[in-house]
């Protein structure tokens, strides 16, 4: 689960770290107010969308003399004229996607005098099952691109959970961010400081893009992104409470409302799998006869009829699907009742689109049968091979 900066901010602010202080608005008229609590003299006016790049992201029906989605006021009557420009329009960015995302909130927030750019990240290392810093002297950039190119200028390392984090991990830090004197005490006590707070929220990542110094020579965090582990965020309702519902896709939505695991992707042909590692053999096998996944879908191994129902309504709700792949292994389930189940959800839902079932397990004869007896329009496969080779050609001819 993501947040919008703002809100990662205040959590930074809550637990001692550096942040610029700012004011979120999500009417136009309520800019005005917002900026005017600021102290200036210069204001920076911040699309909050769930996606980076928004510097150099662009508006959709960009008007003349159009900026990005930082913009940067001379006065909070300025500040309030961008918040309004910005509101309710869709912006662009390298993480958007083509689509752009709509922007609802703008954070108005106190200028900061950059001395340095920095990047620094805190994340869950799977090699490592440990957290992990991530720091670089090339912040404000895209640190993909540092990553291939310029390898060396990273730093990163694993934090031991047995000791927790240490003083000399932040000295291994402002060290290798070049910091100097005080600073380096100031990157002591951040680093721990985003480390415990890391721990305590069950966090995937947190991103600090950039982390400057500022011409005054102290630390600040001037981005901020995090990401929360959706399995642990039950444990904490203050999180919980900042989800934005309309920064998701809505078919994911829809399907986590039914505990479904479904994650939209580009592709024409939808999958409907149970098992997330026969959902992802199931997608590399699409892809190996030429064609693209339109969704990832696990549908869990206790699918009931209701379930594959569900499962059905949001693959076929997606206008890019061209064709579905049902490929379930009956182990726990019994292939009879997802067969039902499918013939069930076919009926109910009704089919435009050729579709390819292919059942093995536990009463896998019965459930072929119930598929074969029954009228709706399905082409059996005998296994994951054959189904992939059936559904390609079903959508591509
Ligand atoms: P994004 O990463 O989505 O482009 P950032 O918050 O990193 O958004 O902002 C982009 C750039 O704008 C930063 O690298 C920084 O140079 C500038 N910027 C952002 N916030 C401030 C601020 N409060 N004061 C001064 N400059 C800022
Ligand atoms: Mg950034």
């Amino acid at each position: 689960m993501n947040i919008h900066e703002y809100q990662a901010k205040s959590l930074l602010r809550a637990c001692g770290a550096p942040v610029s202080d700012g004011r979120v608005v999500k009417k136009a008229d309520e800019a005005k107010t917002a900026a005017g609590e600021l102290d200036g003299p210069v204001w920076v006016v911040k699309a909050q969308i769930h996606a980076g790049g928004r510097g150099k992201g662009t508006f959709k029906e960009a008007d003349a003399g159009d900026k990005g989605g930082v913009r940067i006021a001379r006065s909070a009557s300025e500040a309030a004229e961008e918040a309004k420009r910005m509101l309710g329009r869709t912006l662009v960015t390298k993480q958007t996607g083509p689509a752009g995302k709509q922007v609802n909130r703008i954070y108005i927030e106190d200028g900061a005098g950059i001395a340095t750019e920095m990047y620094l990240a805190l994340l869950v290392d799977r090699q490592t099952s440990r957290v992990s810093f991530v720091a670089s002297t090339e912040g404000g950039m895209d640190i993909e691109e540092v990553a291939e190119k310029t390898p060396e200028k990273i730093l990163s390392f694993s934090v031991d959970p047995a000791t927790g984090y240490q003083p000399f991990h932040g000295r291994r830090i402002a060290f290798g961010l070049g910091l100097k004197g005080g600073q380096i005490k100031q990157c002591v006590k951040l680093m721990g400081q985003l480390y415990e707070l890391f721990l305590a929220k069950d966090m995937e990542m947190l991103e600090i893009n950039p982390l400057i110094v500022t011409d005054g020579g102290d630390l600040k965090c001037l981005d901020a992104k995090m990401g929360f582990d959706g399995n642990a965020v039950y444990r904490h309702p203050d999180i919980a409470e900042l989800r934005d519902v309309t920064e998701e896709d809505p078919k994911e939505l829809e399907a986590s409302k039914h505990d479904l695991n479904y994650i939209a992707l580009d592709g024409e042909i939808g999958c409907m799998v149970n098992g997330a590692g026969l959902a992802m053999a199931t997608m590399d096998i699409i892809k190996l006869y030429g064609a693209e996944p339109a969704n990832f879908l696990d549908v869990g191994g206790g699918a009931t009829k209701e379930k594959v129902t569900e499962a059905f309504k949001i693959i076929t709700s997606d206008p890019n699907v061209k064709g579905i792949l049902v490929n379930i292994f009956g182990g726990i389930m019994r292939c009879d009742v997802i067969a039902e189940g499918v013939v069930a959800a076919v009926k109910e839902v009704g089919l435009k689109v050729p579709l390819v079932v292919r059942l093995e397990g536990t009463n896998v004869e019965e459930g072929k049968r119930i598929i074969n007896d029954s009228d709706v329009d399905v082409i059996a496969a005998d296994d994951l091979k054959d189904g992939a080779e059936k559904i390609v050609k079903a959508v591509k001819g």
